[in-house]
Order: structure tokens, then C-alpha cells, then sequence
């Protein structure tokens, strides 16, 4: 029998109706408030043509009016299609299509993209300053939720390949929320501060869990280290979501201590030194440190701030609901401390992506990344599988490799991959963007040979102006080695 909950938002607004759900600039709206707009963009959306069978894409930005539209699409039981707002019009072209989306939801500031989008594929524009003028027609409200039913489709960053569009389920939400909650608690007076973006699963499940907590969310629609800081005391914020940069910028710009209402900060995407963890520890920041994809509905593997400084480079322990195994190419569960695959199962994975065959194995998802479990049960996140460079049997793994070369002196950015060679196999070459002090290729191979083992050490380094990069900010290693493969003489 599939599983029902009752519809979140309409639940949500029954039982705490007065209590604050977001603020937004100026804006304020209790839950009771949330629902009835949101209601009433379901009756727009609905005289639309909005149908609890559409899938509707989403290309907006961060602000009230994006949140009012994603509720009214769960009162109605439509999927939302989430666009990373900065993918150009032939990347956005292809996860409509994928997606088979009949709708797309914007606002003027995309107007350019979403006419091209109209022109080339057959979908209904919908502009979200339009709803004044537009007409009303009562919504089918979906009462109850089935878990297995899909809420969002989120594509992934593309990084290894062609995004793959997440089915993210009203269970899988569920799911990603309870495990946060049984793992850092929840207080009565839980504030949220929202600045990542909406259209990715660490802005959008906050909105999840503002809903089943009945927790206030304080909405920004960008980041801004110094409205952050304000907002920490004037809404008295407890909990913000952040990656590294962010963090680095927030902990730089507060003249003073985190007031001790703040609880802590839940950090994801890439890894932070003992240097950071320890600045923010002396103002008062305590970190949860995250290991999450698109295909986990958020975080599923979390270092708690007691650990933070001990087990640094720790990605942490898989939350309650949620299992963790490292495995070989056989597929066989390795012991502690053993390199491998990292696999992860639980209710907040995925079922599986649109349009795929379904990828999980006995239940349990192959996430691509490679790491080990160590001998206290803590996760370390080496690399992606498929950029792990094996150079005479070693293993080298560019983020180490890069960590090293952009804490050097004279470079701000650097990628490193693998290319062919006839003695090793493969061997490691970099790419550094220099930030306009001097260095050269010697200066930089001495200096790595103080931090790295020979074979680990870039045979090459080329300085570029950038690196490639996708709309998720993440190096794109197959567009550097189609231009090594494209150079003859190397
Ligand atoms: P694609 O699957 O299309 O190649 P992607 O994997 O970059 O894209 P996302 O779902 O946005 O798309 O990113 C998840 C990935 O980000 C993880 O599989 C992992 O490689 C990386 N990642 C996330 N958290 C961490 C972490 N704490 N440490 C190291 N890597 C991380
Ligand atoms: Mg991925």
C-alpha cells in the first residue's frame, strides 16, 4: 500500500496558523498567510492550465513570489521542472525536454531566455508578475501526498556528463528533513537563513523543512555577507546553510561573537580547513560539516561540530535513517580504512532519474565518489571516481592535488586531470589561473615537491585565464582533457 501524509503545506498552515513562516526584505507571512497565497496561485496556475500530471519548469530567482509558486504546485500535486538560473538557454532547452515539460514559470529579468525557449520548444510561458491581471479558476487541492509521488525534478550539475533529472519524491523530502532533525534537533524558536538558491536541493529543502517543522525561514535572494550578519540578530537566526566561500566571507566580515541563540551553520559542497573551523569556533560559529548530492534529496552523511577540529577532512557519519558502505569494483563491502566506491541507501535516495533505467542496486545508490570509512566509522571523500588519475599503479586524486597548488602563492585557481603516457599509464598535469603575482611552471613543481609524492607532482602546468566551469560552479575535467587530446605536441 503506498504510503499518504497530509498535504504538507495545508497541514502545516491547520496546525500552527499564526506562527511566522518566512520574511522576506520587508515581507512577513505566517503559515496561515503562506497557504492562502499560495492557494491562490494554485487557482492561477490552475486557470492556466496547470494539471497535478504537468511537469512545470522553474527559471526564477530566490524571492517570495518563487516560494508562493512552488507551494501552490504541491497543492495541486504538479511537478516542478527547477532551472539552475544560469545555464544558457540550450542547456535549460535540454532538461525541458528531458523532462518532458509542458509549462515553464519565470519572471521578466529571463524574459530573453524564456522566449527563446518558447520559440523552440512548444510550452506555455507563465510570468510570475503576470498573476494580477490573470484569471482564477478553483484548484484541486491534493488532500493527502503519496510518498513515491514526485514533488521536484532537480537535474544534477553535469559535471561527469549530461545532467540526469533527479525524481525527488514527497518522501524522499520527508525523509532528507527528519534525518537533519534527528541529527541536530530542532528548537522551538528554529530560524532559518536561506541564501543559497532555491533551484538547488540545499536552498529547496530548507523550504521543505519549514513546512514540516513549522520552522521561520528569513529568505535572501542572494549572498551578502553583511545582510547576513544583520539578519543574524535583527531575526535572530539559529541555523544557515552555506558552502566554504560563503562561510569564509561571513566568519571575515562579523566584528563580533555569534550571539549564542545561533546554533550552527550546515556547510556543503566542498571541504574547509582547520584554519577556517577554527576562526569560526573563536566567534561563536559552530559548523555541521555535509557530504549530499542531488540524488540524496540534500545531506546524507554529516560531521557534528564535537568532531569538527578532530576529524577534520571527515565528511562525518550517515544520518540515522540513512546507511553507508564503500565498496570495490566487484561490488564487494571493503573493511575500514579501504579505498573504494562510496554506496548509500536510505528514504531519502532517489528512485531513480527520468527517462533512465532505474540505478539502484539492491536499494543501495553507487554515488560515482570515491572515499574510505575509518576505523571510528567516519566518512572521508576522496574524489569522483571518474577523475581519479592511476599513475604507475598509484592513485592520485586531483583534489589533493589542487588543494596543494592553490594554496600557493600566486595562484587562485587550479584543475588538475590525468593524460596518457607510454611509462606510467597516466600521469597528473595542471591547470592554474595565476591571480597576477609571479610564478612559473618550475617554481610550482618545487613547491609541490615539499607537500606531494612524486608521482602525485603535475608532469605539466599550463596557466589559463579560467577554468571551465558549469553553472554549479564545478571544474568540467573532460573539456581540459579534450584540449590536451587536441594538442600535439605535449
Ligand atoms: P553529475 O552527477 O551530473 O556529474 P554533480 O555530481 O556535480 O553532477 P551534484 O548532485 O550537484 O551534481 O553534486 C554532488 C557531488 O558533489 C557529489 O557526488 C560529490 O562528488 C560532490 N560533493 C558533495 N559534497 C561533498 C563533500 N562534502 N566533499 C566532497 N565532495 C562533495
Ligand atoms: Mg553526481
Amino acid at each position: 500500500m503506498t504510503e499518504v501524509l497530509p498535504n504538507f503545506i495545508k497541514n502545516r498552515a491547520l496546525l500552527t496558523p499564526d506562527r511566522e513562516a518566512i520574511v522576506y526584505k520587508k515581507e512577513r507571512l505566517t503559515f496561515k498567510e503562506l497557504y492562502e497565497k499560495a492557494y491562490y496561485r494554485a487557482g492561477i496556475l490552475t486557470a492556466f492550465g496547470i494539471k497535478d500530471t504537468d511537469y512545470v519548469g522553474f527559471l526564477v530567482k530566490s524571492d517570495l513570489e518563487t516560494v508562493l509558486h512552488l507551494f501552490a504546485m504541491q497543492i495541486i500535486g504538479a511537478k516542478a521542472v527547477l532551472l539552475n538560473n544560469r545555464l544558457t538557454a540550450k542547456e535549460m532547452a535540454f532538461q525541458l525536454t528531458d523532462a518532458n515539460a509542458t509549462f515553464l514559470i519565470t519572471e521578466e529579468d529571463f524574459q530573453e531566455n524564456a522566449l527563446l525557449l518558447k520559440k523552440e520548444l512548444e510550452i506555455s510561458v507563465f510570468y510570475k508578475e503576470g498573476i494580477e491581471d490573470s484569471s482564477y479558476i478553483e484548484p484541486i487541492e491534493k488532500e493527502q501526498l503519496a510518498l513515491d509521488e514526485a514533488c521536484t525534478i532537480m537535474y544534477t550539475s553535469g559535471t561527469t556528463g549530461l545532467p540526469k533529472g533527479v525524481i525527488q519524491s514527497y518522501g524522499n523530502h520527508w525523509w532528507s528533513a527528519m534525518g537533519n532533525t534527528l541529527n541536530a534537533g530542532l528548537y522551538e524558536k528554529e530560524t532559518w537563513l536561506c541564501a543559497v538558491p532555491l533551484f538547488h536541493i540545499s536552498g529547496f529543502s530548507i523550504l521543505m523543512r519549514s513546512i514540516i517543522y513549522g520552522m521561520k525561514i528569513v529568505l535572501h535572494d542572494g549572498f551578502n555577507e553583511h545582510k547576513i550578519l544583520h539578519d543574524l540578530w535583527e531575526e535572530r537566526v539559529t541555523i544557515m546553510s552555506v558552502v566554504t566561500t560563503m562561510l569564509e566571507r561571513i566568519e571575515q566580515a562579523a566584528n563580533e561573537r555569534f550571539p549564542t541563540y545561533f546554533r550552527y551553520m550546515l556547510l556543503g559542497g566542498g571541504p574547509a580547513t582547520v584554519e577556517l573551523i577554527t576562526r569560526c569556533i573563536n566567534k561563536g560559529i559552530r559548523v555541521y560539516y555535509s557530504y549530499g548530492m542531488t540524488e540524496t534529496s540534500s545531506q546524507i552523511v554529516t560531521l557534528s561540530p564535537e568532531d569538527s577540529i578532530r576529524k577534520i577532512g571527515s565528511a562525518g557519519k550517515a544520518l540515522f535513517p540513512a546507511q553507508l558502505r564503500i565498496v570495490n569494483d566487484l561490488g564487494e563491502v571493503l573493511g575500514q580504512n579501504e579505498v573504494g566506491e562510496i554506496k548509500v541507501c536510505g528514504p531519502n535516495v532517489s528512485r531513480g532519474y527520468l527517462n533512465k533505467e532505474n540505478h539502484l542496486k539492491d536499494g543501495w545508490f553507487f554515488t560515482g565518489d570515491i572515499g574510505y570509512i575509518d576505523s571510528e566509522g567516519f566518512l572521508y571523500v576522496l574524489d569522483r571516481r571518474s577523475d581519479l588519475i592511476i599513475s604507475g599503479g598509484e592513485n592520485v586524486y586531483p583534489a589533493e592535488v589542487e588543494a596543494v597548488l592553490t594554496e600557493m602563492e600566486g595562484i587562485r585557481e587550479a584543475a588538475v586531470i590525468g593524460v596518457p603516457e607510454e611509462q606510467w599509464g597516466q600521469v597528473p598535469v595542471a591547470f592554474v589561473v595565476a591571480d597576477g603575482r609571479v610564478c612559473s611552471e618550475k617554481s610550482i613543481m618545487e613547491n609541490c615537491e615539499k607537500s606531494l609524492a612524486k608521482y602525485k607532482i603535475p608532469q605539466r602546468v599550463f596557466f589559463v585565464s579560467e577554468v571551465p566551469r558549469n553553472a554549479s560552479g564545478k571544474i568540467v575535467r573532460r573539456d581540459l582533457r579534450k584540449w590536451v587530446e587536441e594538442q600535439k605536441n605535449l
